[in-house]
């Protein structure tokens, strides 16, 4: 069998004999299908990543299964990438290299859920997590809105925060991810464990340094959530509602999302619900904090259009209001429109509204803002996924540079190594657990740009860069 990605001489029709009984896809459009994610976002990435497949798929059902295909992969020099469920958004499950697809979705265990924490195979949905987890009257500490497809792993390997991430910070804030257990790609794979702050050597490497098993997370108590969809006449009084209700001291809100009226106008399963033209703030409160929530909306100018438990919302056959946040925002609107893209955009001082007023003004009808609230160190922050409608990667740079002018931080969504989208710069610690994990830098090698200036390091001598 000739090499799908045309990057290797392997043979693979031999690999997919040899890990037999093993699940193996071979067939090229299957294989391509898999080799592609959400990259599409960006038409940047689009154009640099659409053409890079793998070689051969394997879905491993067990422990023992996926250790004998990282010993396969290793004899044989294989590049690997690791897949969940293909749901990131920076082509972070695109294998560059070509080689060997391991997907992650058959091993898929609940281990054990007890009071405030949930263990779980890497290879879990999160959507069935929080299923499981539903009867015990608790829920992930956070989850993204890609529930129904995402891996938990994936979440971990790839992502940073959710639905829930008001109340409890980011994925990296201590005690969000209580244990990581990962597997090296050695010859003979063996397990490391990483608890308290070590969880970071791990958590958003985009599996460039192991493969994760098991995962521990934090759970907390669940509420029968109302979904509130509240209307306003001005961004800016959306916003500052939205600060409000965040900060409140008498609410403990989960999610609080700010989407600007033209946004709005891409949600076709809102019409008639909610105020036309008007800026939209998205929320799930517990039931006991209505009579705040909607005092602090009137306050700020604002209407109380929808408060509604999960089976009302099901009967006025509206989806989980969480699919009009986060990155399901930019999809609303790619769905219609596939000019639209986005950008990842940090708030440094939330307080400033003037800024955000500036900035808006600022960037016209090309760029239409969307902020999520959020909590980082104990304190509400905010971050805008903005909808961006694309004319050539030359404009995105200058709109990024308004952004910066203003005085946001861009964590470029368009960029495929970690060190500039992901990270911002460069995590020593993950390369030098690469370096331990993976002494033959087969993981996922090309969505590190600085790997290959430290591979021939000692672990220490790379961990030792951090410091410097
Ligand atoms: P994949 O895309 O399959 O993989 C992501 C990365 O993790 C890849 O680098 C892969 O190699 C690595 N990986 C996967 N499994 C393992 C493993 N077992 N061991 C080691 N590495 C592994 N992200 C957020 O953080 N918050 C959001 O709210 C959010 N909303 C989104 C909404 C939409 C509509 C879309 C398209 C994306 C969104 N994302 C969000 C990004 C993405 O959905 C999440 O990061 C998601 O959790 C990824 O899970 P996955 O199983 O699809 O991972």
């Amino acid at each position: 069998m000739a090499s799908i990605s045309g990057k290797n001489q392997i043979n693979w029709e031999e690999v997919a004999s040899h890990l037999a009984p093993i699940e193996v896809i071979q067939n090229p459009a299957l294989v391509k299908k898999k080799s592609r994610d959400y990259f599409w976002y960006s038409p940047i990435l689009n154009d640099e990543l659409k053409g890079s497949f793998g070689d051969l798929v394997v879905i491993p059902k067990s422990i023992r299964e996926l250790k004998l295909c990282l010993h396969v992969a290793y004899q044989i020099n294989s590049p690997v990438v690791i897949r969940g469920g293909g749901t990131g958004n920076y082509g972070q499950a695109v294998p560059v290299d070509g080689g060997l697809i391991i997907e992650t979705t058959s091993i898929n265990q609940i281990l054990e859920i007890g009071n405030g924490y949930v263990r779980v195979q890497a290879g879990a949905l999160i959507a069935d997590i929080n299923a499981a987890l539903k009867p015990t009257g608790q829920e992930m500490a956070m989850f993204p809105s890609t529930q129904k497809i995402a891996t938990v792993g994936g979440f971990v390997a790839g992502g940073s925060s959710g639905i829930g991430s008001l109340a409890t910070g980011a994925l990296r804030e201590p005690g969000n991810l209580i244990e990581i257990k990962v597997l090296s790609l050695s010859n003979e794979p063996r397990e490391h464990v990483f608890t308290s702050d070590d969880v970071l050597n791990i958590h958003h490497a985009w599996g460039i340094n192991g493969v994760i098993t098991e995962i521990t997370l934090r759970c907390v108590k669940t509420h029968n959530w109302l979904a509130c969809l509240a209307t306003f006449d001005s961004y800016e009084a959306a916003y500052r509602a939205g600060l409000a209700v965040s900060r409140g001291s008498k609410i403990n809100p989960k999610l609080v999302s700010i989407v600007d009226a033209r946004i709005v106008e891409y949600f076709p399963r809102l019409c008639g619900h909610v105020r036309s033209k008007h800026d939209l703030l998205v929320s799930y409160i517990c039931p006991q904090d209505l009579m705040i929530f909607n005092a602090l909306i009137k306050e700020s100018g604002g209407h109380l259009d929808l408060a509604l438990s999960d089976q009302d919302r099901d009967a006025a056959k509206i989806p989980h209001v969480f699919e009009f946040s986060y990155n399901h925002t930019t999809l609303q609107v790619l769905k219609v429109d596939r000019r639209a893209t986005y950008q990842q955009v940090g708030v440094d001082n939330v307080d400033n509204f003037d800024a955000i007023t500036r900035l808006r003004a600022d960037l016209g009808d090309e760029v239409w803002t969307h902020h999520e609230f959020i909590r980082f160190g104990g304190k509400v922050s905010a971050i805008d996924l903005p909808i961006i409608w694309f004319s050539s990667p030359e404009r995105l740079q200058k709109i990024n540079e308004i952004f910066t002018k203003h005085g946001f931080t861009v964590y470029d969504a368009h960029i495929n190594q970690i060190e500039a989208g992901g990270l911002h710069n460069t995590n020593f610690k993950h390369l030098a657990w690469k370096k331990r994990l993976d002494p033959k830098g087969l993981l996922n090698s090309a969505k590190s740009a600085a790997w290959n200036s430290v591979k021939d390091l000692s672990p220490e001598e790379i961990e030792a860069k951090e410091i410097g």
